[in-house]
């Protein structure tokens, strides 16, 4: 299902940028750093966006789920 115009528009967003109205929060995660990260599921279309640092040391974005990185 393709992203609403609330994800696209969340998408690669920093993280101190709010989850839009219809963003719930659906699962935390550890990272292979042990970072936490944080999956959104959108209400409105269904996709789910991740909330994470790219390496741990990086800022928080708004970022795609690629559930292969999650093995
Ligand atoms: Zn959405």
């Amino acid at each position: 299902m393709p992203f609403c115009d609330l994800c696209l528009s969340q998408l690669d967003r920093p993280g101190h940028f709010p989850p839009h109205a219809g963003l719930l929060k659906s699962a935390t995660l550890r990272t292979s750093s042990g970072q936490n990260a944080f999956v959104y599921r959108c209400g409105a279309c269904g996709e789910s966006l991740l909330l994470a640092s790219a390496d741990g040391e990086a800022p928080d974005r708004w970022t795609r789920l690629d559930t292969d990185g999650w093995r």
